[in-house]
């Protein structure tokens, strides 16, 4: 399968593997801390970073999906302002 049917994947929920509850951390973003640069979208390896507008704010922020997230940490590793950090 290339790389590019495996972004494509989350699109079809039905061929997509939930996370189970095997995954040993999870990413929490800090939602203040977030510039919406969206580094930690283009580099999640499983496409489950969204970036969402809430009411309050004037840019979109960081939205993790858990359900598909496998807690690498990778996100967290990108984030140039360190908005995402890994909890256990
Ligand atoms: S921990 Fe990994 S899989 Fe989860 S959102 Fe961050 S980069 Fe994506
Ligand atoms: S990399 Fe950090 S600052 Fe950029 S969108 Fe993601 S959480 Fe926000």
């Amino acid at each position: 399968m290339s790389l590019e049917k495996g972004g494509i994947i989350k699109h079809d929920i039905s061929k997509s593997p939930k996370t189970g509850d095997w995954a040993y951390s999870k990413p929490q973003v800090d939602k203040d801390k977030c510039i919406g640069c969206e580094t930690c979208v283009q580099y999640c390896p499983d496409a489950c970073i969204e970036m969402v507008k809430h009411k309050k704010d004037i840019k979109k922020k960081a939205d993790i999906d858990y359900d598909f997230c496998k807690g690498c940490g990778v996100c967290a590793q990108v984030c140039p302002v360190k908005a995402i950090v890994m909890k256990k």
